[in-house]
């Protein structure tokens, strides 16, 4: 087995010879060059595929802290409020740790691969009937009530298992890139990032700070309009979040960096998710998505320079939301069971 990202990077983590590691071999995902996607845009633009965790998201790596030091305290459940990833790495990391996992789900709104992850792990699932922001405030009266350890990402454990992913990308490239892209729902991940950097920094293992590019979907941008919003509406159901809760820290992590938080549109975000599926092979959420749909708006007023080395986010798999994938696709051409037909069909010409 690998070893557990807690393993890797523990002098930079919360844990003592006495934690119990719970993994899943989490971490050490993919940076891949996007060799068209770098053409359109006019810089050197790479892709952090955090799909390729073990339960196809970047939740992974702040749930086998916080799983392992909510096992450490010596609770019995952990709980937390979910558009649906944050639930299936609970329910998973949980089950490693054979620990009770509650999961508020905001009713409808969680794409099918998400549910059926939790469904598989264990969870105990309460479908809310009111949105994500409204589900994480029963959550934070459950934990402040009982004995029960929240897993959000105001967990502070979830912010510093998530500073390994930016840890990795200066492992790989030697450096800070230039600029870091990538979407933004409750904020979590852009302020574990920069923290992230700035961590390394102080080792010594980094010389350039990254400038933040952070996105929201345009239906779902508080942070962008400067006010929360009451009934945030995205085709990018993981960033259909309408009062973030790291609101605060995205900004300071926009401001320190010199970057900036942007909006995208469902549009934009649907064609960079098919951009990315049709040329690069990488097949993610529409979430996913937004980091790459915002450097490629950028890209259209000049923003960067060939030199610029950009790293996109690309935050969970596409499997995850099979039925925006398939809404989003071609319907496929039926044909009947003959050699002549098919290959007429497809304009197959013999040599
Ligand atoms: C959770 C999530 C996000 C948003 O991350 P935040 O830390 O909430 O900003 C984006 N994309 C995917 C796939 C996610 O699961």
């Amino acid at each position: 087995m690998s070893p557990a990202l807690i393993e890797r990077y523990r002098e930079f983590l919360p844990v003592t010879a006495d934690t119990p590691i719970v993994t899943l071999s989490e971490g050490n995902t993919p940076l891949l060059p996007a060799p068209v996607l770098s053409a359109q845009v006019g810089a050197e633009v790479h892709l952090k595929f955090e799909g390729c965790n073990p339960t196809g998201s970047f939740k992974d790596r702040g749930m086998t802290l916080a799983v392992s030091k909510a096992k450490e305290s010596g609770v019995e459940a952990v709980v937390c409020a979910s558009t649906g990833n944050t639930a299936a790495s609970a329910a998973a990391y949980a089950a490693r740790a054979r620990l009770r996992c509650i999961v508020l789900l905001p009713e409808g709104k969680v794409a099918l691969g998400k549910l059926a992850h939790v469904s598989m792990c264990g969870a105990e699932v309460v479908a809310v009937k009111g949105n994500f922001d409204e589900a994480l405030e029963i959550v934070r009266y459950l934990a402040n009530t009982y004995p029960v350890e929240m897993v959000n990402s105001l967990n502070p454990y979830r912010i510093d298992g998530q500073m390994t992913g930016a840890f990795e990308i200066v492992d790989v490239l030697g450096d800070g890139p230039v600029y870091q892209a990538m979407p933004v729902g409750n904020a979590g991940n852009i302020t574990a990032y920069w923290k992230g950097y700035k961590r390394y920094q102080e080792a010594g293992r980094l010389q350039r700070l990254p400038r933040m590019l952070g996105f929201q979907a345009a239906g779902a941008a508080p942070i962008v309009l400067g006010k929360p919003v009451s009934n945030p509406e995205t085709v990018a159901s993981a960033i259909r979040i309408g009062n973030p809760a790291s609101w605060k820290d995205a900004e300071a992590a926009r401001d320190e960096s010199g970057g900036l938080i942007d909006a995208v549109t469902d549009e934009e975000i649907l064609a960079a998710y098919q951009l990315l599926g049709s040329k690069e092979g990488v097949f993610c959420e529409p979430a996913s998505a937004a980091g790459v749909a915002g450097i490629l708006k950028l890209a259209k007023e000049g923003f960067f320079k060939p030199s610029d080395q950009v790293v996109c986010i690309i935050t969970g798999h596409g499997l995850k939301d099979p039925d925006t994938a398939i809404a989003s696709a071609p319907t496929p051409t039926s044909l009947p069971a003959e050699k002549g037909a098919v290959a007429s069909a497809l304009g197959l010409e013999s040599q």
